[in-house]
């Protein structure tokens, strides 16, 4: 008979290389039909929510309840739209859009977004909606003078470019879908500063795969840490589908004084190999209809930060 694991009990040691054997055999079976999903794949944001909490996912996906949208939305609606059209200027001019355009491709999105969300969702972090509409506006503005000028965003042979790339892919046999922010062929992403320098000084060309990283966006109200960034899924996820190695978050911190800072962090094989695992697991448990309930003391688990709360876990 089975037991469980005593506390004194040997534990085996598995090295990297015997852990490197035993991921060639594992086999990612996709069942007959194929994965029964929701929307028919997965997306980085459907993996992250499932991840939280699964009744959550349920209610989203499964049951197609949306929660009402919010400020922040608009707020990383327009960072975005500023940033993806400085981004096709340089490619188009070979440098950033005007500061005008920038703040008007801002504005316009933003009070797009914001007519359609409910008055009493409008208040946002202590900041009221002008505020928070001037913030983005130097977000924006802050990016665009000090950013935007380094990079070059990647075009492909097809002419398809860096910026906003759509994907499609099997990851494990799972579709996944999603959009890549920026590629930016100009970055600092896997050198230090040294090294680019010594290469330079000695005559070497710094091949294009070290110049090339995949960005992402965040607008917060609080910074991520680096630990944060080296494990996040979503960059593993644009690392694999790009095959590059490099991955950053450019972070536009809406605070009073607003800032702008940039993490860096790389992805290898064994990064890739846990995303299949994680894809592959979450996807399972979809297609065989399990959801359970987060930890109820989980930061998630709240009336704040979990729009289905009181549909979940009843009124007060
Ligand atoms: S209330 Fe908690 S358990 Fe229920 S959906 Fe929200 S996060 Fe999940």
């Amino acid at each position: 008979m089975s037991r469980g694991l005593e506390m004194d009990d040997p534990i085996e040691v598995v090295s990297p290389e015997q852990f490197k054997a035993l991921e060639k055999t594992i086999n990612y079976e996709t069942p007959a039909g194929g994965f029964k999903l929701p929307s028919g794949y997965l997306s980085n944001s459907q993996v992250e929510m499932y991840l939280r909490c699964p009744t959550q996912y349920e209610f989203r996906y499964v049951k197609s309840i949306r929660s009402p949208p919010s400020a922040a939305m608009s707020h990383g609606r327009g960072t975005h739209k500023a940033l993806e059209v400085t981004h096709h200027h340089i490619v188009d001019h070979g440098e950033p859009a005007s500061t005008e355009e920038v703040e008007s491709a801002f504005s316009d999105e933003f009070d797009g977004v914001l007519a359609e969300i409910p008055k009493e969702a409008q208040a946002e972090d202590g900041l009221d909606l002008p505020q928070l509409k001037n913030v983005g506006l130097s977000l924006v503005r802050i990016y665009n003078s000090k950013y935007a000028p380094a990079v070059r965003p990647s075009v492909g042979k097809d002419n398809v470019r860096g910026i906003e790339k759509r994907f499609a892919v099997s990851v494990a046999g799972v579709p996944m879908v999603g959009v890549i922010d920026l590629i930016d062929t100009n970055s600092e992403g896997v050198l230090s500063k040294m090294e680019s320098d010594s290469m330079t000084l000695h005559g070497k060309e710094i091949p294009a795969i070290l110049r090339t990283a995949i960005a992402d966006f965040k607008t917060k109200s609080k910074s991520m840490s680096e630990t944060e960034v080296a494990g996040s899924l979503q960059l593993t996820l644009y690392s694999y589908v790009e095959q590059i190695p490099a991955v950053r978050i450019d972070q536009l911190l809406k605070l009073k004084t607003p800032k702008i800072t940039r993490i860096t962090a790389l992805r290898t094989a064994r990064d890739h190999a846990w995303l299949k695992h994680v894809v592959y697991g979450v996807a399972k448990a979809i297609h065989a209809g399990v959801f359970p309930p987060c930890d109820p003391t989980a930061w998630v688990c709240s009336e704040k930060w979990c729009g289905f709360h009181s549909i979940c876990r009843g009124k007060k």
